[in-house]
């Protein structure tokens, strides 16, 4: 139910490595859902698109400098947290300038798609994890 709840607009992004690995981030101590693993990004803030949101995410926490072109989305998490609803549409990023590091102290992962249920994440990712399975 999305009755009365605020509604939190976050965009994720699958950046996937030449040899077809997905880059988690583990969420930090002190946050939400801490040390749970993510698909990369944040809330989308007033005046932008979540491709524009994405891009500023990506050289906040990784580093990366990416471009709308790059970012192709794949599909869209709708998951109803206790005190909120979280839209989250997901891209897919293969195409990026600089080496992903982690920026904000949060450990990082690649991964191989074969392996990304070994890596606990948030009820709102776990949805895209068959979607991203089809595509590579
Ligand atoms: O990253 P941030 O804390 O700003 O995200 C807002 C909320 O969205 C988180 O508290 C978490 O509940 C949810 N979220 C999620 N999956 C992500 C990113 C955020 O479920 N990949």
């Amino acid at each position: 139910m999305t009755e009365g709840k605020k509604i939190v607009l976050v965009a994720a992004c699958a950046l996937i490595d030449t040899d077809g690995r997905i880059l988690l981030a583990q969420r930090p101590e002190g946050k939400n859902l801490a040390g749970l693993w993510e698909f990369p990004g944040g809330k989308v803030e007033s005046g932008e698109t979540p491709e524009d949101a994405l891009i500023r995410e990506l050289q906040e926490e990784l580093g990366i400098i990416t471009k709308h072109a790059c970012l192709a989305p794949l599909t869209f998490a709708s998951y109803s947290y206790d005190k909120f609803h979280l839209l989250m549409p997901l891209y897919i990023c293969r195409r990026y300038e600089g080496i992903a590091r982690s920026m904000e102290g949060q450990a990082l992962k690649w991964v191989k798609p074969k392996d990304l249920r070994s890596y606990p994440m948030p009820p709102a990712d776990e949805p895209l994890i068959p979607f991203l399975m089809d595509l590579l």
